[in-house]
């Protein structure tokens, strides 16, 4: 339950986030988020789910049965649906680049293409060494996500680097309204759940699976394309654009790693399963806590660093992404047939 509140209360950000998004980085796509249901005896968890953000947080989730679900979404795979207005759903390339201007204009400087090999404390301050040179720091911000920092074995080994794929069809035209009617972000209730969303040049931006395994971008093509076709077999014949993968990072508590862990050293980590909103919010509160003292980090000081038992976290992992797969399978079947 606290996991649950904290998750949400981290969700709520969003619409914080929005504000910087919208209207100052202009990276928003479209507005509002459908959670589907693929499955029949999945309504209690998503029901459980709207009750828990209106009571407690008065974000107001809108039900969908399966008719006006599928007036919006012309799936035959999905039963029942929870609608989310004030969501938003947006481009996250656009957003780097103007968290990149607007720094520029604070009269920062970024230098890409210049990895941190190593990290030391000498007396007092930071020595950062890169492939070209040495930076010294007062305060250091660790934030490298699935792609492990390499400086601090501590902060790697709380992490799992997990990864998820993602692929673009060509314009789809007015094929789009064939598939949906809505311009909302889509993803299921599955544990390895399909996400996908319209651009606004009518292409379908469509995610999903969650494995140990970096693939290649036509492996992830090929077995994105299956799952795209389940849901939509009106899309058959369509083009793929591109192809990813790319890594997140998972902690064995499932929570963001939030916090100060050595003298002028900070920790922003273990997003997957959470996304780009509360990373931002991770950004103003290190910042804040930084600049001006504030203590509000310490919310997070249960979920610390905790080893994520690696190299068998890895296998732990996939074990139980294929056996939720498998559960999920098994509940196709059965409800296919029955
Ligand atoms: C394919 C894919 C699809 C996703 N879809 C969604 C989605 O639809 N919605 C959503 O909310 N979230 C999504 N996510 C998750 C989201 O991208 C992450 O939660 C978020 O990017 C995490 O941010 P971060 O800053 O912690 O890490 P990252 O964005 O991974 O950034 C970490 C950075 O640190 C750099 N780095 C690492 N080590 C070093 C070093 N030693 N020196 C210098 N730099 C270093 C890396 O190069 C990288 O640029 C997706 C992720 C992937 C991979």
């Amino acid at each position: 339950m606290r996991l649950q509140a904290l998750d949400a209360a981290l969700d709520r950000r969003a619409h914080d986030v929005r504000e910087r998004v919208g209207t100052d980085l202009r990276a928003v796509d479209h507005e509002g988020a459908l959670a589907v249901l693929e499955h029949v005896d999945g309504a209690e968890v998503l029901l459980d789910r709207q009750k828990l953000l209106a009571r407690h947080f008065g974000v107001d989730w809108q039900w969908l049965p399966q008719a006006q679900l599928r007036e919006q979404v012309r799936s035959e795979r999905y039963h029942d649906g929870l609608f989310e207005p004030k969501a938003f759903h947006f481009h996250p390339l656009k957003y780097a680049r103007g968290i990149a201007t607007a720094a520029g204009a604070l009269g920062l400087t970024l230098h890409e293409h210049s990895p941190a090999i190593a990290l030391q404390r000498d007396r007092g301050i930071w020595r950062i060494t890169t492939p070209t040179g040495e930076v010294e720091a007062e305060t250091v911000v660790l934030a490298c996500g699935g792609y492990l920092a390499g400086l601090r074995r501590p902060v790697d080994a709380a992490v799992l680097p997990i990864a998820t794929y993602v692929m673009v069809t060509e314009p789809l035209g007015a094929r789009m309204d064939e598939i949906m009617r809505t311009r909302a972000a889509v993803y299921d209730t599955r544990f390895a759940f399909d996400y996908y969303r319209p651009l606004p040049d009518t292409r379908l931006l469509w995610g999903g699976r969650i494995s140990v395994l970096q693939r290649s971008p036509e492996s992830v093509e090929r077995l994105l394309y299956r799952d795209m076709l389940k849901v939509f077999p009106q899309l058959r014949g369509v083009r793929i654009e591109h192809a990813w993968s790319g890594l997140m990072s998972y902690a064995r508590h499932q929570m963001p790693q939030i916090g100060r862990i050595d003298d002028e050293l900070w920790l922003a980590q273990a997003f997957g399963g959470h996304g780009v909103a509360p990373t931002t919010y991770a950004g103003d509160l290190i910042a804040s806590a930084i600049a001006e003292g504030d203590e509000r980090w310490r919310e997070f000081a249960d979920y610390g660093l905790v080893s994520a038992l690696k190299p068998a976290g890895f296998v732990g992992a996939q074990m139980s992404y294929w056996w939720a797969g498998i559960k999920d399978a098994w509940k196709d079947l059965a409800e296919r047939q029955g």
